[in-house]
């Protein structure tokens, strides 16, 4: 009796505390949702773009600060429609809205502390690997130390992170390697007589156009900007030297800002990466292409320079994935860059590397910094991650997926995606995480949250994508199971502690291309994917829809930073306002026959925005 009444009490306290938390936190939605109509009620003001990202030094972290709302004034420069084409949408390129301009986004460089951290995508930092300092080609004793055809990579990393880790490409058919000759040695013209390109084979043309023919197919918003272009060259003038991976996607990039008016050279930003038939169908089209799959670092460095130093042609604009075209110049041609109007960069390592010149007061013209746009994180991390994971596992394995347990460390962008494919496939899914946000994501997305050490004897798959390092180590690795499937989608190598496996009691065995058995003197063995470098990058392709918004994404920059009156980008990092952002999305959207509700004017007075957008401030991810 005692007991129940005990319980009875129990019980109208936890009520009576559990009305109290309801009504303490009504009290404080109510709150937040008067500062946010406090907010949104400035329609004519705009975000101070310094205002959203703010840096903590000490802490190496970066902090959003609230947005400080300020009244437009004549200092503060907006973006114009650089095309008015009438269209009361976006304008042809650039929102015909008054907006904010790109933000300057301010970072500290956590290497300058240690080196033990990095700028993530998102804007957060993240334990990583000291990134190398680039290095050029005139360091001599670090090339040598490096394959000169394609085969293992040296473990040196001297050339630069991105040329060798960055992007894998779909693999290139008509690879022929059989034919040794370097193409620095082949003397080629294309059908017009124009042999301004170095390949590895003219002659691979046919193939290479059907492949850029098929990627157009998923490439709208891209094909969308060209018809818009016809009337209109906002590109005019434009000359564009890019450092990339040549795919069928940029291809289809290339040609798009040929028909936007610009001028294109171009070269590999990865030495494995180039299709060989795309490279000769964008030589066959006039494109002065230098890039061939399996360059050696010498050839990296010197197709890049034959890029950039032609008598009588200089570039104005740069389009680069990893910072080596950027610092080439930089290293090489200074001057060059009294005449350069911008770059455009898109990788983590690259935009590390510009706000590392930012800081140090030697960026000498305006970046844009595409690779934290949203368009970029939301759907490359996420979706590009749930289309792969799956395709780079069984390429490799033939696994099946089905009651598999599978542990995923890391459920940031990229870890949602690898849990959503693996879920949808009926594995068993465990995840792993330090930040208790995302870790609740996880418990509320459905699946287990756990430290490796509870399940790394019972699971099948274990797939890391933290950005961090040494997340798997030798310690689980001897733990594993037989027949435990070892892999990575994070950026570095670094995630899985491979070199702990390099032992005399270690057997490694290759099985597969990109697929090593490494066996324990019981007979114990695990199938190691890729020697722990990006799995679906290294193994399988990536679709080229995502592909696609980033494409659309780096042409607005370039267009945004080449059309942009004098003053409004300073010498600093850039990112493209929101307004870009929403345009990239909307371009891709009749692919799904997807019908986008409009706001009413009451509903658009009522949140504070225009009509037309931007729908969502600058700091929204
Ligand atoms: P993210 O920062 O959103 O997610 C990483 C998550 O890992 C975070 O939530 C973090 O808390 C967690 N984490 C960090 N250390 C951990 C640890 N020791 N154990 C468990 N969890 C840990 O980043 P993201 O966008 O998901 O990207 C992750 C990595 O994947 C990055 O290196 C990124 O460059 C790379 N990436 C790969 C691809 C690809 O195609 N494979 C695409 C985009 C990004």
């Amino acid at each position: 009796y005692l007991g129940r009444l005990g319980g009875l009490s129990s019980f109208i306290y936890v009520l009576g505390k559990g009305l109290c938390e309801i009504a303490t936190m009504s009290v404080q939605v109510l709150a937040a949702e008067m500062a946010e109509v406090e907010l949104k009620d400035v329609p004519s003001k705009e975000l101070t773009p310094e205002s959203h990202l703010t840096t903590k030094a000490d802490d190496k972290e970066i902090v959003e600060s609230e947005p400080k709302a300020v009244a437009t004034s004549a200092s503060t420069p907006t973006m114009e429609p650089i095309v008015k084409t009438g269209d009361p949408s976006p304008g042809f390129l650039i929102p015909n809205t008054k907006m904010p301009q790109a933000s300057a986004m301010k970072r500290t460089d956590p290497q300058q502390n240690g080196g033990e951290a990095f700028v993530n995508r998102d804007g957060t930092v993240a334990e990583a690997p000291r990134l190398k300092k680039i290095q050029f080609a005139d360091q001599k004793q670090e090339f040598n130390k490096r394959p000169t055809k394609i085969g293992r990579r040296s473990l040196s990393r001297s050339i630069s992170q991105s040329s060798t880790d960055s992007y894998g490409s779909a693999a290139s058919y008509t690879d022929s390697s059989d034919d040794e000759t370097s193409p620095r040695d082949k003397q080629q013209k294309n059908s017009k007589g124009n042999g301004d390109f170095c390949i590895k084979n003219i002659k691979q043309a046919d193939f290479g156009r059907r492949e850029i023919e098929i990627a157009e197919q998923e490439m709208p918003a891209l094909m969308a900007l060209r018809k818009r272009a016809q009337g209109e060259k906002p590109l005019a003038g434009a000359k564009v030297v890019g450092c990339t991976h040549i795919t069928a996607q940029t291809a289809v990039l290339m040609e798009t800002l040929s028909a936007l008016g610009a001028q294109c050279r171009w070269a590999a930003c990865n030495i494995y990466s180039t299709q060989n038939e795309v490279a000769a169908a964008l030589a066959e089209g006039g494109f002065s292409v230098f890039a061939w799959k399996g360059e050696s670092e010498d050839d990296f460095w010197w197709c890049i320079d034959r890029c950039v130093n032609l008598e009588g042609w200089q570039p104005n604009m740069i389009l680069d994935d990893g910072g080596d075209l950027t610092h080439w110049i930089y290293k090489k041609y200074p001057n060059m860059f009294k005449k350069i109007k911008g770059i455009v960069e898109e990788s983590v390592t690259g935009v590390h590397r510009l706000y590392q010149l930012s800081k140090a007061g030697k960026l000498c013209v305006p970046a844009m910094n595409v690779n934290d746009s949203v368009t970029k994180q939301k759907f490359d991390n996420l979706y590009c991650c749930r289309e792969s994971i799956l395709d780079g596992l069984k390429r490799t394995t033939d696994v099946m997926f089905g009651g598999k347990q599978v542990v995923v460390c890391g459920y940031g962008e990229v870890g949602k995606g690898c849990c959503a494919a693996l879920k949808a496939m009926g594995s068993i899914v465990y995840v792993t995480e330090i930040d208790p946000i995302c870790a609740l994501q996880a418990c509320m997305d459905g699946f287990r949250l756990v430290k490796l050490n509870e399940v790394i004897r019972q699971v099948d798959i274990v797939i890391t994508c933290t950005g961090n390092k040494n997340v798997v180590v030798r310690e689980y690795l001897d733990r594993m199971k037989n027949g435990c499937i070892v892999c990575n989608m994070g950026h570095s190598n670094t995630e899985i502690d491979v070199a702990s496996l390099r032992t005399p009691e270690l057997t490694w065995e290759r099985v597969r291309s990109q697929v090593d058995h490494v066996i324990w003197p019981d007979g114990k063995r695990i199938v190691l994917l890729a020697e722990g470098r990006l799995l679906n990058l290294s193994c399988s392709t990536v679709p080229t829809f995502v592909l696609s918004i980033t494409a659309t994404t780096q042409a607005l920059a370039l267009i945004e930073l080449y059309n942009a009156p004098e003053g409004r980008y300073k010498q600093d990092v850039y990112l493209l306002p929101k307004k870009m952002d929403e345009y990239v999305a909307s371009l891709h959207l009749p692919t799904f026959d997807a019908h986008l509700t409009e706001l009413s004017d009451e509903q658009a007075k009522y949140l504070g925005l225009n009509k037309n957008g931007p729908f969502k401030p600058n700091y929204y991810r």
